[in-house]
């Protein structure tokens, strides 16, 4: 390993980060993270930090779970890389797929397709949904329809559903037959409606508008997740996925619930869609499933979607794929974390630390001004959104939202700015005392303002 002062020399001068600009990425070198224990990372400084990100949504368990890292060195030795492109498969994939399957039984989950991670299996899932109209003898259903402010990943498909402008402009054209739905965002959103319930009844019925516009039968699938993250952690009124359930059921089209985040407990239950008490036909999962030890993720098929395709000519091969698919040392990851997770029963911490976060953010919000929006209550995703006037809502300065976010991680937490919202979603492991030191940095950095 070279010495830190290499380290810092050559910080961001022969890699490209993702989602940062080359230059700016020399002017503000990147914090060198080169450690971390429990729920903390240390940077080279030797400041430790409570990392209320989990890396980036996925470190579910923390960083010192050794069940998991044993299990990925062991597997390391036993096989390190097998092919699982139709021909041949292995141990760890078979028990991962098995493993899977059975924790997603009660969404109806039938089959399991492994990726490399969650702009994979979300392309997986798109992919799919194609291949299954066209397997029953609707090829014209090719169109798909997401919302405002989600996030699917950086693929073109995925990018192409994307709601944010931010992911998708410079890289246009993207995807043709891709339309996008407002988001449930109740602090702003087209219709000034501030009734979340009557905001889900708006947007079901522009998706109504909308289905009737494009014709039902030149449509696949509607994907959406089931608490937007990567917008700013938005938490649609419990109505909403039910309705576009029921929408999507009564035109033909696919559910895809993109599961990335809200997957394997972070919302207090075991999937988002549970968590709402809806059945997709379609899940794209990753991060959770490894706990960010190793890259993997899953594309889940619903009982309906996997009925078609094995009752299906050889139309229904599936020419879709990773090297790295259903990879023994990832299936080892999946086996162990899954295993730990269950055996920790995370999600069921989930839910009361998301409602003690929550109920701190609420409780700043009384005494600072630039909280405009506060955002959670529904597990391990929160978020606060900052205004420089409460009233018109105009959005905090950037300057002023980046001072902030160094003063909480000086005071001792780590936390994801997303544009003037500051964002978390620690690990599941977070302890009571944990989240209280989060909240009492968050409040250090609010009062720098
Ligand atoms: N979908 C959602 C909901 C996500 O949050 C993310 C990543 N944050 C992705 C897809 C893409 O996953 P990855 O970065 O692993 O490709």
């Amino acid at each position: 390993m070279k010495d830190d002062n290499f380290l810092r020399e050559n910080n961001a001068r022969h890699i490209w980060h993702p989602m940062g600009h080359p230059a700016d990425m020399q002017a503000n070198p990147p914090k060198i993270i080169t450690g971390a224990e429990g729920v903390k990372i240390k940077d080279i400084d030797g400041h430790a930090v409570i990392d209320a990100v989990g890396g980036l949504w996925c470190v579910n368990l923390g960083y010192s779970n050794d069940v998991v890292k044993d299990a990925i060195a062991k597997q390391l030795y036993d096989l390190p890389y097998y092919s699982a492109f139709a021909g041949s498969t292995n141990p760890t994939a078979i028990e991962a797929s098995y493993m899977v399957r059975e924790m997603f039984a009660e969404d109806g989950i039938a089959r399991v397709f492994f990726t490399s991670g969650g702009s994979d299996s979300v392309e997986t899932c798109l992919r799919l949904a194609r291949q299954y109209h066209r397997l029953r003898g609707e090829p014209t259903r090719t169109k798909f329809l997401s919302l405002k402010k989600g996030y699917h990943g950086t693929h073109f498909g995925g990018a192409s559903v994307n709601g944010n402008n931010r992911f998708r402009t410079a890289y246009e054209p993207l995807l043709a037959g891709c339309f996008h739905l407002p988001s449930p965002y109740t602090y702003r959103n087209p219709f000034n409606e501030t009734d979340p319930a009557q905001l889900a009844q708006n947007i079901a019925q522009m998706m109504e508008d909308e289905i009737q516009f494009q014709g039902a039968n030149t449509i696949a699938a509607f994907i959406m997740e089931p608490i937007q993250g990567a917008g700013g952690v938005i938490v649609p009124h419990e109505t909403f996925m039910p309705l576009m359930r029921e929408i999507c059921d009564r035109h033909g089209i696919l559910l895809i619930s993109d599961e990335v985040i809200t997957g394997f407990g972070r919302t207090g239950h075991w999937s988002g869609a549970r968590h709402w008490g809806v059945k997709p036909d379609l899940m794209s999962t990753a991060k959770g499933i490894t706990s960010g030890y190793f890259p993997v993720g899953a594309a889940l098929i619903g009982e309906k979607v996997a009925d078609v395709f094995e009752n299906s000519d050889a139309e229904g091969a599936i020419f879709h794929g990773y090297t790295y698919s259903a990879h023994p040392v990832g299936a080892a990851a999946v086996i162990a974390c899954l295993s730990e997770t269950q055996r920790l029963d995370t999600a069921a911490n989930a839910g009361p630390r998301g409602t003690q976060i929550f109920d701190g953010l609420k409780a700043l919000a009384e005494k600072h001004d630039i909280i405009g929006d506060v955002r959670g209550g529904h597990g391990l995703m929160s978020g606060i959104e900052l205004v420089s006037d409460k009233a018109t809502k105009a959005p905090l300065d950037m300057a002023v939202v980046k001072k902030i976010h160094e003063t909480i991680y000086q005071a001792g937490t780590m936390v994801r700015l997303v544009a003037h919202s500051i964002v978390m979603s620690p690990p599941l492991t977070i302890t009571e005392q944990e989240v209280a030191t989060v909240l009492a940095c968050i409040d250090q950095g609010l009062s720098a303002a």
